[in-house]
């Protein structure tokens, strides 16, 4: 059951922010994971503050430089079938459309899926993990079979979204507004490693809300995709995945992003299979070499392996692709 909140639906970003400050509010956009959050007791609310009477949140604006506005209350129906997206922005458009069930992507936020809470069972359940404030992290030594195999540390829970590594690739950025004003983070900066500070996911602050997305213009020629590997064919979250973005001159490659999804805390940039791409044209050989890259700095636990083997794979799979639409 639902413990009791006060519920609030302010029309203005002002109203949003100054409900937002008051201690135990929460920010609720489609409500789709926070209030499954709070019915399992795995945090509280004081009080929701709906986003949805914000209008100026919604929808997808080409700006004068050829870039991309996208606010945060877009759907991820819209984003998975927004023309443009579609057209510019591959990887974005799969990545929103790879993401849990039809009806969740009809009702969850773009803004609301890159600020998700972690999926851990242990987190989840009632355990007082070290995310939770307490002092171990129960899938080190317990259950951990789709847990990090990068970058954990105190806490090896793994990052959820699958839009959130495919706006890495795209070099996006985040806009937040808050009680201090404006400001504009890159999505590589977004996301907090549990190394720096293990209660919370991201840079967004209490009382703080991202207000949109802004996606760059892709380079002149330019191809990208989402790979996603899961246990089930659909309502299911990535195993191991893979959102690359290429900018090419003919078939050389110019610049890449390769970016794992699934695999650790953050959505996990791989610099050194981008450092393998730059400067050729994809061979099978240079895809087997991008593909080891990206696995070699794993560090696995007990029950995940296998999701070494994975990460080759779906960046293979992900660089094959690409190299048969180019
Ligand atoms: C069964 C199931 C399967 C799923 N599978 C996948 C999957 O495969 N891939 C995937 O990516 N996701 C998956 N999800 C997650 C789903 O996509 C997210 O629940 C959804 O995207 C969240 O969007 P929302 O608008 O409903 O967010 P909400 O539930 O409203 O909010 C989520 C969190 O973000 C905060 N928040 C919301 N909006 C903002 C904002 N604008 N600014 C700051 N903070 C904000 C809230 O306070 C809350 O903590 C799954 C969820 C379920 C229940």
């Amino acid at each position: 059951m639902l413990p009791t909140f006060t519920y609030i639906k302010p029309t203005t970003l002002d109203q949003a922010v100054r409900e937002l400050a008051t201690p135990g509010a929460r920010a609720c956009s489609g409500g789709t994971d926070l209030l499954g959050c709070l019915r399992d007791r795995v945090f509280t609310a004081e009080k929701l503050v709906s986003l949805n009477g914000l209008t100026e949140l919604r929808g997808v604006t080409e700006l004068a430089n050829g870039g991309l506005r996208i606010g945060a209350l877009t759907t991820l129906t819209e984003v998975a079938t927004h023309a443009l997206i579609g057209a510019k922005y591959q990887v974005l458009a799969a990545a929103a459309a790879a993401a849990a069930s039809p009806q969740l992507r009809n009702q969850g936020t773009i803004g609301g899926n890159i600020c998700q809470r972690p999926r851990c069972w242990y987190y989840r359940g009632d355990f007082a993990c070290a995310r939770k404030g307490g002092d171990i992290c129960f899938a080190k030594e317990g259950e951990n079979q789709l847990h990090a195999i990068f970058g954990g540390d105190v806490c090896v829970m793994v990052h959820p979204s699958d839009t959130a590594p495919a706006l890495m690739a795209l070099d996006a950025s985040v806009r937040l507004v808050g009680p201090r004003g404006t400001r504009t983070v890159p999505m590589g900066e977004f996301f907090v490693l549990p190394s720096k500070d293990h209660t919370r996911e991201t840079v967004v602050e209490p009382g703080e809300l991202v207000t949109e997305l802004v996606l760059p213009p892709p380079p002149a020629l330019a191809v990208s995709t989402y790979r996603k590997l899961r246990a089930r064919g659909a309502w299911d979250f990535a195993i191991t995945g893979a959102a690359v973005a290429l900018g090419l001159r003919g078939k050389k490659i110019e610049s890449a992003r390769v970016v794992l999804s699934g695999v650790a805390p953050v959505p996990w940039r791989v610099e050194a299979a981008e450092k393998e791409l730059v400067g050729h044209e994809l061979s099978d050989a240079l895809i087997e070499r991008a593909a080891q890259r990206a696995s070699a700095n794993a560090t696995p636990l007990s029950g995940n392996a296998y999701k070494v083997a994975l990460v080759r794979g779906a960046v293979a799979e992900a660089l094959s692709d690409l190299r048969d639409k180019g």
